[in-house]
């Protein structure tokens, strides 16, 4: 008997979907493919229900006010949290990110909106709008470091409590607000401000998500033309260029 595809789960796109980050589910599904793996994108709208038996769930990032509607419906539904508890991945892109932690304003109001409480990060408006090419230092779990790159947009900054720990440490851009620590990571939760989409940009955190929800480690891939476009990039983004 074959085994059952592995699901990744695409979050509500009609209110998380204007930065393109429905990508990085693309990402995962083929990268398993290459593989042989057999894997499965679920797309889930607003209001339908999300399918507990994911693998690696996704936010993306999106206006102001469609975060407010996304983590009412989130919670409402539930069976994120459920599927968190059973050890499954959230990766989570600016506003994605942000509804993950314990609460966000929104816009120039400074509403306080609670959010899921996954992640222990807290996002307020910030003194300045964060937008431009980032670049930023990851050191993964077995101690090597590799660079990420991509492209934030944000309003929200964002503050780490003790259960969280920093993704990665910005070289350029903006990151969490004050260009020192780029995104959260707690447990199988983590989230990330740049778009890119990110993990088109960076083959490695795209595997390393896929590690994690498969418990075991993933043969390289070999694809020249990314590891070329991916170094234009990095030196593009170090030496200021378009
Ligand atoms: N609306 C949020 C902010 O501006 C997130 C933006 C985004 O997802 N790029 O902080």
């Amino acid at each position: 008997m074959s085994a059952a595809p592995v699901k990744i789960v695409l979050l509500y796109q009609s209110l998380l979907g204007i930065y393109g980050d429905h990508g990085n589910a693309v990402v995962l599904t083929k990268r398993l493919k290459w593989r042989g793996i057999d894997a499965e994108l679920i797309s889930v709208d607003p209001g339908d229900p999300v399918p507990a038996d994911g693998a690696v769930y996704l936010l993306g990032g999106g206006e102001d006010t469609a975060q407010i509607t996304a983590v009412n419906q989130l919670r409402a539904d539930g069976a994120l949290f459920s599927a968190l508890d059973d050890g499954a991945v959230l990766f989570a892109v600016c506003a994605g990110y942000q509804i993950c932690g314990h609460s966000f304003t929104i816009g120039a109001r400074d509403e306080v909106i609670e959010g899921l409480g996954v992640l222990d990060v807290e996002t307020r408006r910030g003194p300045e709008r964060a937008v431009g090419e980032s670049l930023s230092r990851w050191t993964r779990p077995d101690g090597a470091t590799s660079l990420i790159t991509g492209f934030e947009n944000h309003g929200g900054w964002t503050t780490l409590g003790s259960d969280a720990t920093p993704l990665a440490a910005v070289e350029k851009g903006w990151g969490n607000g004050d260009s020192t620590t780029e995104g959260a990571v707690q447990g199988r939760v983590i989230g990330a401000y740049p778009h890119g989409p990110i993990l088109a940009r960076n083959p490695e955190l795209a595997d390393h998500l896929l590690e994690q929800a498969l418990g075991r480690s993933l043969d390289p891939l070999d694809l020249p033309e990314i590891e070329a476009l991916r170094t234009r990039r990095v030196s593009a983004v170090r030496e200021g260029r378009p």
